[in-house]
């Protein structure tokens, strides 16, 4: 059935010169002739006429096709070809109201690259075929748009770092220990051994403060999450950071700076993007202009029973719809310090003032999206390290390495982790995380 193309086309050949859809519907090219390549993204014909939308990667377009303003061969052609088919074309662009995004193409050259097999995504289906069909899915307009704004977020948090001064840093993604509970490593055959994929880059990004002093990463970051929701991925991107000589308070504030800068990128660079996903870009807009509040976990617990007659127990960790009712009374995403000491990871320190708590934070997003970033400052007490990681049942032994950085010139040093798919899902306000990334592993999914 594959129908390629004898030859390569005379305009593939000619070095023509190419635009691109953006620039036809910024106006930029009416009443010119121009030369445009992409796929086609819907189409019809009736008699004499073809009307096909074609897409590039920068957005989508009516191409009119009229019988006699071209050859007879390219109009039967652009009749046959399907969705999907790889096209080149020729035409005048003019202003047309009832187009979508208000311009035409006349077309007056059609060239098949390809003629495209009858694409298996067609309307309405279901989540699930839609993720076997994740390599074909992802051209949809929607997955476009998240990827580009994913793009956006991740070029964004290399920028904010690195105008702060701090440097990129990597730490091993086959690790020896864990960092953040046991139960959601995953194993790898290391020769006739046994490793662990990252969890975090923290343990090692602990050793590098010591001569860096600020240092930040995004990478791949693996985590067995046996509960299905609509948050946790297995393998998703975390963005993190840890510097010397910073205290809690310290790093809740570049937190808040940074998903501030963040959404301000994307609210520069992807309008359109933002408008195809439906999301709401004042409300958007709003948050990045606003102070984001920070309160304790024992705050967080009266305002939950005052206003939303919820009773939680001083020391239980707050639960997605404990999150979520808290959110209500905020319109900003708040950080949340001080949760109680116990049920925090070994290397959260106790914080002085109130010794119940730890000195950590969760960053909470508003309309239901939970927590975007953790962090906290960083123990330096090796003997309750060691008690807590025996409490855990972890061997010693494989974190005296970790313990050497308390013993050669420590100073209070903390970080925090940015998660990359969460804070995509809220801002393109996403029903699931697995959109967020291209190609989602879940407990139950790691194909294509
Ligand atoms: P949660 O309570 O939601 O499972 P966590 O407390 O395990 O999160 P941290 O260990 O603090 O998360 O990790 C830092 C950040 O990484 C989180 O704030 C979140 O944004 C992101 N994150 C953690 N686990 C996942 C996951 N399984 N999938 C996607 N992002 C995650
Ligand atoms: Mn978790």
């Amino acid at each position: 059935m594959l129908q390629l193309h004898p030859v390569v086309s005379d305009f593939i050949m000619s070095k023509t010169s190419w635009v691109r859809i953006e620039e036809i519907l910024d106006g930029k090219k009416t009443e010119n002739i121009v030369n445009l390549r992409g796929w086609i993204y819907r189409t019809r014909s009736s008699g004499n006429i073809v009307f096909a939308v074609i897409r590039d990667a920068t957005g989508i377009l009516q191409a009119t096709v009229k019988k006699g303003n071209l050859s007879d061969e390219e109009f039967e052609d652009a009749k046959k070809a399907l969705v999907e088919s790889s096209i080149e074309l020729k035409g005048d662009v003019k202003e047309d109201k009832r187009a979508p995004g208000g311009y035409e193409l006349r077309v007056t050259r059609f060239n098949v690259v390809q003629f495209a097999e009858p694409f298996p995504i067609v309307e309405d289906q279901s989540p699930e075929f839609l993720l076997d069909q994740r390599h074909l899915w992802i051209r949809s307009q929607k997955l476009t748009s998240v990827l580009k704004i994913r793009s956006t977020v991740v070029g964004a948090i290399h920028k904010f770092f690195r105008e702060r001064g701090y440097f990129e840093f990597d730490a091993p993604v086959l690790q020896p220990n864990q960092c953040e509970g046991g139960s959601t490593l995953f194993e790898v055959k290391y020769y006739d051994k046994k490793t662990y994929l990252a969890q975090t880059w923290q343990l090692y990004a602990e050793a590098a403060v010591f001569s860096l002093e600020k240092i930040y990463n995004m990478g791949p970051t693996f985590r067995a999450e046996k509960s299905k929701t609509s948050r946790h991925l297995s393998e998703f991107w975390m963005a993190e950071m840890e510097a010397a000589w910073m205290d809690l308070y310290d790093i809740t504030e570049v937190a808040k700076d940074e998903v501030k800068f963040i959404l301000n990128e994307v609210l520069k660079n992807n309008k359109n993007d933002l408008g195809v996903l439906g999301r709401d870009i004042k409300k958007l807009q709003h948050i990045a202009d606003s102070k984001f509040p920070t309160i304790t976990y024992t705050k967080a617990l009266e305002i939950l029973n005052e206003k939303e007659n919820m009773n939680v127990e001083w020391g239980k960790d707050l639960r997605t719809i404990e999150e979520n009712k808290l959110l209500n009374h905020f319109d900003t995403p708040v950080v949340v310090t001080n949760y109680p000491l116990e049920v925090m990871a070994f290397y959260k320190p106790k914080d002085p003032k109130d010794p119940k708590t730890a000195l950590c934070f969760d960053m909470i997003a508003p309309e239901e999206y939970g927590e975007i970033v953790g962090g906290s400052q960083r123990s330096i007490d090796i003997e309750y390290m060691k008690r807590r990681l025996k409490e855990t049942g972890e061997s010693i032994e494989n974190y005296e390495w970790y313990f050497d950085l308390r013993k050669y010139g420590s100073v209070p040093h903390s970080g925090y982790g940015l998660g990359v798919e969460r804070l995509v899902s809220w801002i393109c306000s996403l029903d699931n995380i697995k959109d967020a990334i291209p190609f989602p592993r879940t407990m139950l999914r790691f194909r294509p």
